[in-house]
């Protein structure tokens, strides 16, 4: 079965990110709704969807759209048909008869349902078209959430599904996992439970909302939302309705019953419109106490709001088995939070998926979890495990395990997909070097180096691992949400605070030498990015010799936000791409005219085709939709690049003053127009001078040292001024940038 042409009806939240994501794939696709004119308000709000749900906004109009009256014989011409109507089974009924009614033959129908199973879906389908029908259950946003429920009913034909499930995984890129037609199927079944154990819990322990979050975050492989966070963030109400939907789908006997019961506090909540963050607020809301924003947080046991309090849980030592051995409450409330997570999910396999691993994944790729269940117990230890569990009766994972104690139990990871994934080759390969920032692996007769630190941010052991590992061609990629966020503020901050700015010098000077090596060493070296490639990060890129890049990132030099400028060669890399086009070899004042716009105003693209045409990726690299195949890309092309030869090393004629004056005049005019203040003048000041070459003319030839010198005495002169250091100060504590 091969899919050229897709309809999806019901054009909302989930039918338009389904038609978006396979506008990005290049597939024709039409969106249905009852009018013409929802589905074209759709598209509209596709077009203006932030984060975007196109990789390329121009190709808004190849997503076609129509009503289910006038337009519906285009399911004639379909490959796929999705459903993603309201979530009412007497609407989606009528909706399968006149689809199977029109289809042609041999298409394949799926549902987007979150929580109503096949058996009911298709109670009115006859055999052979049950044969047809599934589930296909993506996660909000389509295009970033990398998690494809493909549920199964024991009537379809298995070669469909699985063809369904290749182009999936390969054209649209999610992680797509094949499971059986149970309620709340993997990732809501496992999720939703531990969201209610961590709230029960913390009810039941007395923790404050933000103590809860605290430790079920971070410090548990979890993102920092917490639960409180979380339920604020999906709407308190709509929590209500899909825990009603659990109560009344799942066993009476089911663990899940125990945690979905009612909580007095909540129904309160969403009665008097306390729906979460876009209601009134949630368990956290937005107060204006004389004039000044504050942020609230609700006292479990009195419902009174006052403001919230940071909670430092002293976490020095990470781990899993660090955190339940603490001896204090927060030690307490994740053991009980994980051991009762681990017994559920455990009880669950074989009947919800026979591969326990693939909850594992799910957990991942839905709800964006360093580890699932399974590697939890893996990582706590298994006999630390059940030295400390007290009651698994009638669980059959648990008791075959307590009975061998297999501390390697868990064997192989993403099962559910053929291609050889960084998850896969990781397990395998060889750990042989790393520090608190990053880790080394070889695999065969390459080298593999994973960022670890909390949005990769980049610091001096970053660095070490970087270049220690040039020793083999190097593949630079990793699991976590971003590439790299750029070289950690915080970091350098510390430095300046103490006026220690030699060894803020002594850093960027290594970053630089560590960057050269990564484009010159002997070995080829591939980056493979996905998710936030900025400043540092962008720098480690675009010093290397190939690039695979998932088509989700968002890649730029944003340094000038924080009062400095690239300075591990990014200004320097940026001249060499931009003087290499016609326009440069015409007129000198080119390329460091449009390196000067972009990095100035520290723009970022969203996605290759955006990157591109301000060259902050180039037409050869590579640029791919699932994430998952990144690793084999990468292999691919260092295999094809077995007898590489470093380039040869840059130089820049730049035109110095004559240059630099010009700039000076688009600043003197943005600053006349109150679009950059003080500080802003001095940063872009600083820019044009390195941009110009400094004190050249356009006949003197530069090296890279020469460029490498500029930046870092540019950014030397800024890290030390009040304004720079305030405005990183600003965007460390509010994530945004200051404006001085
Ligand atoms: P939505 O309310 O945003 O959109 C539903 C759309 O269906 C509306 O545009 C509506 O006009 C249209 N519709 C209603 N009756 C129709 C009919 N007879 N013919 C054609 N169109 C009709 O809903 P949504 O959030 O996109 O959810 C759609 C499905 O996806 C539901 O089954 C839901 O359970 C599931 N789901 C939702 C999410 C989520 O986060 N929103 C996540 C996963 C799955």
């Amino acid at each position: 079965m091969e899919i050229k042409k897709v309809v999806v009806i019901g054009s909302g939240t989930m039918g338009s990110g389904i038609a978006a994501q396979l506008c990005n794939a290049n597939i024709p696709v039409t969106l249905l709704d009852l009018t013409t004119e929802i589905s074209e308000k759709a598209r509209e709000r596709i077009q203006k969807s932030r984060p975007p749900l196109l990789i390329d906004k121009s190709k808004i109009n190849n997503i076609n759209v129509g009503n289910i009256n006038d337009n519906f014989n285009l399911v004639n011409e379909a490959d796929w048909i999705v459903e993603a109507v309201v979530e009412r089974i007497d609407i989606k009924h009528q909706i399968y008869e006149k689809i199977f009614n029109e289809r042609k033959a041999g298409s394949i129908v799926s549902s987007n349902t979150s929580s109503i199973p096949i058996s009911i879906l298709s109670e009115k389908l006859s055999t052979e078209d049950k044969k047809d029908f599934c589930i296909t259950h993506f996660f909000n946003p389509v295009r970033y959430m990398d998690l494809l429920e493909i549920v199964k009913s024991e009537n379809n034909d298995l070669s469909k599904i699985n063809s369904l499930k290749k182009f999936c995984e390969e054209d649209l890129g999610k992680g797509s996992i094949v499971c059986n037609d149970t309620p709340g199927f993997l990732g809501n079944r496992i999720g939703v439970y531990a969201m209610q154990v961590a709230m029960t819990e913390a009810f039941r322990m007395k923790l404050s909302i933000e103590e809860a979050d605290a430790i079920f975050g971070r410090p548990m492989g979890i993102p920092k939302t917490g639960v409180f966070g979380l339920y604020d963030l999906i709407g308190i109400d709509l929590m209500a309705d899909v825990l009603k939907s659990f109560i009344k789908e799942l066993s009476k006997e089911d663990e899940f019953q125990e945690v979905a019961k009612e909580i007095p506090l909540v129904k309160k909540l969403i009665e008097t419109g306390y729906t979460g963050r876009k209601g009134k607020g949630g368990f956290y809301r937005m107060n204006k106490v004389e004039n000044k924003k504050i942020l609230e947080a609700i006292n479990l046991e009195t419902g009174e709001y006052s403001s919230t309090k940071k909670i430092n849980i002293k976490f020095d030592k990470p781990g899993l088995q660090n955190l339940i051995n603490r001896e204090d409450k927060y030690g307490d409330y994740a053991w009980s939070v994980i051991s009762k997570i681990i017994k559920y999910a455990s009880s669950l396999v074989p009947e919800i998926t026979e591969e326990f691993n693939d909850i594992d994944e799910a957990m991942r790729l839905g709800f964006n979890w360093n580890k699932g269940p399974f590697e939890m117990l893996e990582e706590i230890g298994v006999n630390n495990f059940f030295d400390k569990i007290e009651n698994y009766k009638g669980n059959k994972f648990l008791e075959d395990l307590a009975k061998t104690k297999n501390e390697k139990f868990h064997g192989v990871r993403q099962k559910y997909t053929d291609i050889e994934t960084l998850g896969k080759v990781k397990k395998t390969a060889t750990s042989i070097d790393g520090n608190s920032s990053a880790k080394i692996y070889r695999f065969k007769d390459y080298n593999i180096v994973e960022f670890t630190t909390k949005a990769n941010a980049l610091d001096y052991n970053s660095m070490d691992a970087l270049k220690k590992a040039t020793d083999k061609p190097l593949i630079i990629i990793n699991e976590s949400m971003q590439f790299s966020a750029g070289v950690n503020l915080s970091y350098t901050m510390e430095f300046a605070e103490k006026g220690d700015f030699k060894s803020i010098e002594k850093f960027v000077r290594y970053f630089q030498e560590t960057c050269k090596n990564l484009k010159y060493s002997d070995h080829p070296v591939v980056s493979a990015p996905s998710g936030l490639t900025l400043g540092g990060g962008f720098e480690v890129l675009v010093h290397s010799n190939f690039v695979a890049s998932h088509t989700n990132i968002v890649i730029g030099l944003v340094e000038t936000m924080v009062g400095l400028i690239p300075a591990g060669g990014g200004c320097k890399e940026m001249l060499a791409r931009w003087l290499e086009t016609e326009e440069a070899k015409n007129d000198p004042h080119y390329a460091p005219l449009k390196v000067f716009d972009i990095i100035g105003y520290g723009k970022t693209a969203t996605s290759p085709v955006e990157a591109e045409p301000m060259k902050y990726l180039r037409s050869e690299d590579k640029k791919i939709m699932s994430r998952n195949s990144l690793l084999e890309v990468s292999r691919k092309i260092l295999e094809e690049n077995r007898d590489f030869k470093p380039p040869a090393e840059n130089t820049f004629n730049l035109p110095g003053k004559v240059v630099k004056d010009e700039m000076i005049k688009l600043l003197d005019k943005l600053y006349n127009e109150k679009v950059i203040l003080d500080h802003g003048m001095k940063v872009a000041s600083e820019l044009a001078n390195v941009l110009s070459g400094g004190d050249t003319t356009i006949d003197k030839t530069l090296s890279e040292e020469d460029l490498f010198k500029l930046e870092l005495n540019a950014f030397m002169t800024l890290i030390e001024t009040k304004e720079t250091q305030d405005r990183i100060k600003h965007t460390l504590t509010t994530g945004k940038p200051l404006v001085n």
